[in-house]
């Protein structure tokens, strides 16, 4: 068994659909995981945003426009007569629901329900696309299995269990399609994996049936060594392990969800990163492989918070730190950066929904003083800290104001901190360095 994911530009317009079709019409039995139709989330967040301050016309407006591309769209999809006309009802149906919302002043339907309409809509379009071609194709409700625990995170047990329930009941298919980001919470209400989850379905899934590999399919081929939208000249990896995969999505590579490694980490199975527009390209295949060395790409994270905490006595004095700890742990917020000196400590957060309950904590024992708008710059790569050309990085940021260094925390990762309005200068110039080979006159 494979596991197949395809993201929003992949399954995004009627041509683009047919192209999935074809790249999964080979022998095999396969989970198909889809995102949304390309812009529908942000449409239904938006859609939903209107609902919620009551700006009915507004909101009905948004909801018929959104209904009114998906009826051109399942036109243009779904020749057979009998299959569009239940494509169509089904689509109607999810925009009566938004409009009934809208038009309720008192309405229920909750902000995740309405946004986990757009994996629900491509899916159940595409299942038919398949059954209209002839393929044996089933559609596997997520929310009958995918569900979080408490602690956000999968309940494995609960997904294998319902998971393999559901396969069995349609043996003869050769296809089970899903919808990627969607679940249920602990309580058994709609919920999501977060902003772009689908990712993390996939290997969710690929784990609980262990299968032999999961493809990853967007619209570019693979990780690339430095961030295409702001940079010229970025390759593609052909491999990458676990661990460097792992560090550059979760600092900021978006074309993965952060936590998509993880599942299929410890199991040991392939993540295959490939382009649906250019299936014969290589793509990112990512193992527990080790492949070169030295800097192999670099990834950058906007959003970041940097926080200096000053102990009030000049000494960092013993016990300083746990208490520091202590505060971000009764928050619940991660830190992503720190470093040390014997006053103070500088730590970086991305999430800031608690930052004023933290610093007034902190105030308790300590100075504190908070700089936002920074992102941090990551470089990975098997063992950096050892390569003889990583110190002369550092060359190369001269001019750029590094507010914080991070290395040797991992030997794979250096990361630093910069203004978000310096990030651009710091990759482009760490670009023509590390893989252009061109040293940089500052
Ligand atoms: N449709 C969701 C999003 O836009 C999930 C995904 O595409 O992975 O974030
Ligand atoms: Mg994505």
């Amino acid at each position: 068994m494979l596991v197949y994911k395809f993201g929003g530009t992949s399954v995004g317009s009627v041509i683009n659909m047919n192209h999935v079709k074809d790249i999964i019409n080979t022998k095999g039995k396969k989970i198909v995981v889809l995102s949304a139709m390309s812009g529908t989330t942000n449409a239904l967040v938006e859609i939903s945003g209107l609902i919620k301050v009551k700006e009915v016309s507004q909101a009905k407006h948004k909801i018929s426009q959104l209904h009114h591309s998906y009826k051109s769209t399942v036109n243009d999809l779904i020749t057979d007569k009998t299959l569009r006309s239940e494509v169509s009802s089904y689509v109607t149906s999810i925009f009566d629901a938004l409009l009934d919302a809208a038009s309720q002043p008192h309405s229920t339907l909750l902000h995740n329900t309405i946004v986990a309409n757009g994996e629900l809509l491509s899916t159940f379009m595409f299942s038919r696309l398949l059954q209209q071609e002839g393929l044996k194709a089933t559609l596997l409700p997520a929310l009958e299995f995918m569900r979080i625990d408490r602690t956000n995170e999968p309940d494995n047990f609960y997904i294998k269990q319902n998971l393999e329930r559901l396969i069995n009941q349609s043996q003869d298919s050769d296809i089970y399609i899903t919808q990627g980001f969607i679940c249920l919470d602990a309580e058994g209400q709609i919920t999501n994996l977060q902003r772009g989850g689908s990712d993390y379905t996939a290997t969710i899934i690929g784990a609980a049936l262990e299968v032999e590999e999961v493809q990853i399919w967007t619209d570019i081929d693979g990780f690339h060594n430095n961030d295409p939208r702001f940079v010229n000249n970025t390759t593609a990896l052909s491999h990458l392990s676990y661990d460097e995969a792992a560090e550059l999505a979760y600092f900021g590579a978006k074309i993965l969800h952060p936590q998509t490694v993880m599942p299929v980490r410890s199991l040991d199975i392939p993540l295959r990163l490939k382009n649906t527009m250019a299936p014969n390209a290589h793509g990112t295949l990512i193992t527990n492989q080790i492949h070169g060395e030295g800097i192999k790409a670099i990834a950058a994270k906007d959003g970041i918070t940097a926080i200096k905490i000053k102990s009030v006595r000049m000494l960092l004095a013993h016990g300083f730190l746990k208490k520091v700890f202590e505060v971000f742990e009764k928050y619940e917020t991660s830190i992503d950066m720190i470093t040390t000196s014997e006053i103070a400590v500088s730590l970086t957060i991305d999430d800031t929904t608690h930052l004023e309950s933290i610093t007034e904590e902190l105030e308790k024992f300590a100075t504190v003083e908070i700089d936002d708008y920074m992102s941090i710059v990551c470089l990975v790569g098997n063992q950096i800290i050892y390569h003889p050309d990583t110190p002369q990085l550092f060359q190369v940021l001269q001019d750029v104001n590094v507010r914080m260094i991070a290395y040797g925390g991992s030997n794979n990762n250096i990361s630093l901190l910069v203004n978000s309005s310096d990030k651009l200068e710091t990759l482009q110039k760490l670009q023509r360095y590390v893989f252009e080979g061109t040293v940089v006159s500052v």
